[in-house]
């Protein structure tokens, strides 16, 4: 999230939680439940340049928010359970359904044991890429590549640009900025050939980071043999799929589908857009995942689930368990609904 934005939320979130204005809200904007997306649960580094660190929040910290809601009147419920209250129209209470993007191991070493204590049934969306090694995590490849240099050289347009790097200070700006071209970048080729020139050049070794971080099969089977867990899919190379052509988006869905029925035994009935916002996944993507028979698909666009997602379940909010907002009040906020429905400036829907 850029800095103003950031700051806005923060405010926004500190501003009605002090008011108890999330109260009031509650009845409006609470919907009929809410999905939360989770990367890293881990317990926290010491580096002070970690741009990625809103993907991660600690064990501790994710353990309050379960305990939490365990206590709530929340229903803590898988995606089938989700699926099943939406096609049914039957909402027997608010529901919250934890979601885990990727397939990193802390997922297994240190979210699971906790889900499983409390009995929390949850979904991790699969990129089949990363546990088949092959994959490229590339947002951490160009933190890599900007933490272990005072000066990095970079091809834009035809030509070579240098930047200067060696404070933090510095490096969360040179970070930002070539984030933002990556992202700028029209086609997700451009946008992997760019990274894998800066990891090549930096000696950055792209692939280890799958061995390091990401569940292989044999994990993600151990995993998948609880009842507590559905295995959903999130692609096979984790592109940005609006800019990938139409064929590729339903080839990255179903082979995604396929390998991982290959690899467990069980075919993926949900889906998880890759990055997930508005520039990442719309009606596009949508429609496609609708086509290939997914039950439901999430977006990472933040937002409670309402009724009338029960026509758009190819197009499902989530509100983020985000590790720069790592204090229980703040959660609180999040899953009444009033933080996300200021956010979106108490529109409902955001399914264009
Ligand atoms: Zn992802």
């Amino acid at each position: 999230m850029e800095g103003v934005k950031y700051r806005l939320f923060r405010t926004a979130l500190e501003t009605l939680y002090f008011s108890g204005a999330h109260h009031l809200l509650r009845p409006l904007l609470g919907g009929v439940g809410a999905i939360l997306t989770l990367h890293h649960v881990r317990p926290p580094r010491r580096d002070r340049f970690q741009p990625n660190r809103l993907l991660e929040v600690t064990p501790k910290y994710f353990e309050r928010v379960i305990r939490r809601l365990r206590r709530s009147r929340a229903q803590l419920v898988s995606m089938d359970e989700v699926y099943r209250r939406m096609t049914e129209r039957d909402f027997p209470g608010r529901f919250v359904s934890i979601t885990f993007d990727d397939g990193y191991r802390d997922t297994l070493e240190f979210a699971y044991p906790i889900l499983k204590k409390y009995e929390v049934p949850f979904t991790v969306y699969v990129a089949t890429s990363f546990a088949d090694r092959v994959g490229e995590l590339w947002w951490l490849a160009l933190e890599a590549v900007v933490a272990q240099n005072e000066m990095i050289g970079l091809r834009v347009e035809g030509r070579d640009r240098w930047f200067e790097c060696r404070d933090v200070h510095e490096k969360r700006a040179v970070f930002d900025q070539i984030y933002r071209w990556l992202r700028e970048l029209k086609t997700e080729d451009e946008l992997r050939h760019m990274v894998r020139e800066l990891a090549t050049r930096h000696r950055v070794d792209m692939a280890a980071f799958c061995a390091d971080l990401c569940m292989n099969w044999q994990e993600l089977s151990a995993l998948a043999a609880d009842p507590l867990v559905t295995i959903g899919a999130h692609t096979v190379n984790h592109p940005i799929l609006s800019k990938v052509s139409e064929k590729a988006v339903r080839a990255e869905l179903d082979n995604s589908r396929s390998v991982i029925e290959a690899a467990l035994g069980m075919r993926p009935q949900h889906l998880a857009y890759p990055v997930g916002d508005p520039s990442a996944a719309g009606p596009r993507e949508f429609g496609i995942a609708a086509d290939l028979g997914f039950k439901t698909a999430v977006t990472t666009r933040p937002g409670v689930v309402f009724r009338r997602h029960a026509k758009h379940l190819t197009a499902l909010p989530r509100i983020s368990l985000n590790g720069n907002f790592q204090r229980p009040r703040y959660a609180k906020v999040l899953l009444s609904g009033a933080a996300t429905g200021m956010w979106n400036r108490f529109r409902r829907l955001s399914v264009a």
